[in-house]
Parts: C-alpha cells; structure tokens; sequence
C-alpha cells in the first residue's frame, strides 16, 4: 500500500460535532515547516494542540500554540479552526495580520498560503511530527524520479541512480553518511535526532538540475530530512554542510532572525576548511584586499553580496565564537542578536572588534588560493 492509500484509509470520516471528530486527524505535538517570502525561505516551528474529545467547538479543537518566527502566536481558540481537510487561523508575523489557510495534502502535510492586503503571500509548509523515519516532502519527489539502489544506515538512507552501480559504493556512502552526521552532532553538542536522513547521492549539477530543477552543487531541505549531493558525493566537506542544515534545524528549532549568517555559518563551519584552508586564513586573506563585509551588513543584508564572502566570513565567525564563548551560537540561534550580545557579555561592536583582531592576527591566503576558491568553491 502505498503511503498516500494508507493515510487515507486511516484518515476519520467528518461526523457530528464535526470540528471534534475532524480534528483527531491532526497530530498533536512539534510540526516544522517553513514559511516562503519572496527572496527568503523562513524555517518555522509550530505547535498544535489537538483536544481529542469533549471539547466544544468554542473552546476550539484545536489551538496553534507557537509559531516560531518572529512575531505573535496566532491566538488560540476563535481565530483556529480546522474541518479535517483546511486549518485556518490569522497569524501577525510582521506589521500586517495575515490569514493563513493550509490544505492538507495525501502525505499529511499542510500546504497553503499566508495572505494580507496590501501585501505579498507567503507560502506556507507544515510537516506533522510523526514522520521522521518515511520519506516526506522533497524526498518522495526525488524517489519518484529515478531509479535508485539503496542503502539504511541506521539513521540514514542513502540513495544513488542504478546506473552508477558498479561506480558508487552505497554502503561505503552510508558509513560516510553516520560518520557526516556524528561530526555535525558533536559540533552542535547534541545527543541525538530523530528525523531519518535521506541522502541522494548523484553525478553532476546537470542531474541535480533534473532532479530538483536547480543546478545547485548540494541541497538540504530540513523539513524531510533530504539532502542532495552531486560529484557522487565525494566530497566530505560538501556531505557535512548539507547534512547540518538538516541536522541544526532538528537538534536546536527553527533559528531567530536574521538567521542566514548563523545557517550557513554553522554548515559551511562544519564542513572543516575551504579547499585545505582554515577560515581563518581566508578572513584574514578577505580583510587584507577590503572584501570583508562590516557584520551590520552580513546579519542585516546577506543576499546582496557574493555567496563566496558571505559563506567564507560567517564560517570564520561561527568558529571564533563557538572556541571564545562557548554558547553563544545556540543562544543566538534560539533568541537572536540581542542574545548572541549578552552571551558575548558586550555589544555587538564590541564582538567584531575583538573577532577582527584575532583575524588580523592571523596569517592570510594567498590572492591565488582565493582565485581557486571563487572557481571551483570550497572542494
Ligand atoms: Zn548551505
């Protein structure tokens, strides 16, 4: 049977009170999901309290208990309701109150929009609790379109087309895999998560380009646990990265904005060194030629400069700040930048004062080894 068949087979039938008997499909507990902006993608969190019986429809069946973002919860009670098929509820993100209605798709996710006048949409994705081990989301997308030999790990699956048998060892990837995610743990000094890893280990960016429509080099998606990775994935650094954006967004919650410095500092951290160089090295290599970018500007305005400067600074930030505070970073993934001062005991100046005098003390790159880095990426 397949996964679709079996959730509808067990999905309740709507009956009197309708609110109730509906509502039971809904699991109770942590949904994680993500929030699209135009230009952003927003992890959130959320979680609903589901009344199982004998509540009235006006105590509400179900209520929203937090959405992690910032912004207010939507309020419990009369601005939630839920049929068995659509949740709704108003939800102030930002300045502008938004309606927020969510289907529920065959998987059990909720997928739907965020809307206000006057104001753009917002994509909206909700994964239930429950399903940590199946391939969800993205990863059902990507098992549907190729043929693949597989391998489990015990909290990984580890997928390469059948026709790179011969070429590709799985059970060699999926060691590799345990070990990625052992690293990455012990980096955000977390025991364990439960979410299972589905690892798709392909040729080239032109199958990465077939599979998920970008021609990206890796890809994580946190919410199913996915994680692409191209060159057969033999690039550890590459299989580290990807595999904490997975594992941080499980192990700490959806992080504070801004949160890209922290996300991808932390994956591209755990990724050890860009092409056999320390952080570091490149920051210090980056301020020498003026290419640093003040830390106003890479918490406040990440897109708008190269992903090279943005990844290659945030990773030597992470870094200093994890062996000088110990801390700090989960502090200001949880609450933000006001969190990530207190934990520093200053003020933000105060902090990239003291990082770049570390920096400066620290002997640079080469201008050749940074021209290989902005050909060929980290390696
Ligand atoms: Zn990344």
């Amino acid at each position: 049977m397949s996964l679709a068949t079996a959730l509808v087979a067990i999905a309740p039938l709507a009956c009197s009170p309708g609110a109730d008997a509906a509502s039971a499909s809904l699991e109770a507990g942590r949904w994680t999901g993500e929030v699209e902006a135009p230009g952003a993608l927003h992890p959130i969190g959320v979680e609903y309290e589901v009344a199982r019986s004998g509540t009235t429809r006006e105590s509400g069946a179900i209520a929203v208990r937090s959405l992690d973002f910032a912004g207010l919860p939507p309020a419990p009670g009369r601005h939630v309701s839920w049929d068995g098929r659509t949740l709704r509820f108003r939800w102030q993100p930002q300045r502008a109150e938004r309606t927020c209605v969510l289907e529920r798709q065959d998987g059990g996710a909720l997928v739907g929009i965020c809307g206000a006048e006057g104001v753009d949409d917002w994509r909206m994705r909700m994964l239930p609790p429950a399903r940590e081990a199946e391939p969800t989301g993205l990863a059902i997308q990507a098992i549907a379109r190729g043929e693949w030999q597989r391998e489990a790990s015990a909290l990984a699956m580890v997928y390469a087309p059948r026709a790179d048998t011969g070429r590709v060892d799985v059970r060699e990837l999926a060691r590799r895999v345990e070990q990625a995610r052992a690293h990455d743990l012990a980096l955000l000094e977390a025991e364990n998560v439960a979410r299972t890893l589905h690892v798709f280990v392909i040729p080239n960016r032109e199958a990465m380009r077939e599979l998920l429509g970008r021609p990206s080099g890796g890809y994580a998606d946190p919410m199913s646990g996915t994680v692409v990775l191209t060159d057969h994935g033999r690039s550890t650094g590459v299989m580290r990265h990807e595999i904490m954006h997975v594992l941080s967004m499980h192990a700490w919650g959806p992080p504070a904005a801004p949160s890209e410095w922290l996300r991808e500092g932390i994956a591209t951290w755990a990724a050890g060194d860009c092409q056999r160089a320390n952080f570091h090295a490149i920051a210090a290599h980056m301020l020498q030629r003026g290419r640093l970018l003040p830390l106003d500007e890479l918490f406040g305005n990440w897109f708008a400069h190269p992903d090279l400067i943005t990844y290659l600074q945030a990773a030597s930030l992470v870094e200093w700040l994890q062996s000088t505070h110990p801390g700090a970073l989960r502090a200001a993934w949880r609450d933000g930048l006001p969190a990530l001062s207190t934990a520093t005991g200053g003020t933000l100046p105060e902090l990239e004062r003291n990082w770049l005098e570390y920096v400066r003390d620290t002997p640079p790159i080469d201008d050749a080894l940074w021209q290989q880095m902005d050909d060929e990426g980290c390696g």
